[in-house]
């Protein structure tokens, strides 16, 4: 028996499902595929992949639809497959539970990488006896929870308390896509609409930690969805 993490390929797509499939395989993954999104539904069941990837343009049935079906009875990583432009589409997926996305055309790269974050964060989830992490360290930047520190190159950055739950709500989603919505009802709570006071503090923590904050290297805007902080530099 192989240990491997199987993958469901949800993409009717010929090409592009070949390609991601060729891609897994060569990269330590079992791979199954569907064209159609109610044999995803029975696959998910029948195989329990490790992850899913989910097209939203399907021949039978939305991808949404399929989204929140597999919600209802589901915590499996999902991966949403979306055209350029289609933002809208993109943040109600991962409203709807969605745990990131990857924009079409995408490289192996980018595509392995999103993998491994999902892994890592189901295997995190699943390790309920693992210890609680201290602190997060990208690159030059360290975030430690405990003291409630963020340093970069060993000097403390001054941060309000609100750029402060900012660094940290990323930081705990490390690798994935927070969407606006999702952040500001963290920090601010729901009965807001801070979209515009998102941004600004935005605009000063980069000020603080990037050293060209109009090309941010630790917090990417993904846009029209929301931001991202990086796993690697
Ligand atoms: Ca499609």
């Amino acid at each position: 028996m192989e240990n491997k993490p199987l993958i469901l390929i949800v993409e009717d797509e010929e090409g592009i499902s070949n390609f991601i499939s060729a891609i897994l395989t060569s990269n330590g993954y079992n791979a199954i595929k569907t064209e159609k999104g109610g044999e995803a539904i029975s696959l998910t069941a029948s195989h329990v992949p490790d992850l899913i990837l989910l097209d939203l343009g399907l021949p039978d049935m939305d991808g949404v639809e399929v989204l929140k079906s597999l919600r209802m009875w589901t915590g499996i990583p999902i991966v949403v497959v979306s055209a350029r432009g289609h933002e809208r589409e993109k943040v109600e997926a991962l409203d709807l539970g969605a745990d990131d996305y990857i924009t079409k055309p995408f490289g192996s790269a980018e595509l392995l990488a999103r993998i491994r974050t999902e892994l890592r964060h189901s295997q995190k989830k699943a390790d309920i006896n693992s210890a609680q992490t201290q602190s997060v360290t990208v690159g030059e930047l360290h975030i430690d929870y405990e003291k409630r520190c963020v340093s970069l190159e060993g000097e403390k950055l001054h941060l309000t308390p609100i750029e402060y739950k900012i660094i940290v709500l990323l930081s705990k989603h490390i690798g994935k896509v927070l969407t606006h919505d999702f952040i500001i009802k963290e920090i601010w709570g729901p009965y807001t609409n801070e979209t515009q006071t998102l941004r600004v503090n935005m605009a000063n923590i980069r000020r603080k930690l990037e050293k060209n904050p109009a090309e941010p290297k630790y917090i990417l805007t993904e846009v029209g969805v929301g931001y991202r902080m990086v796993e690697d530099i």
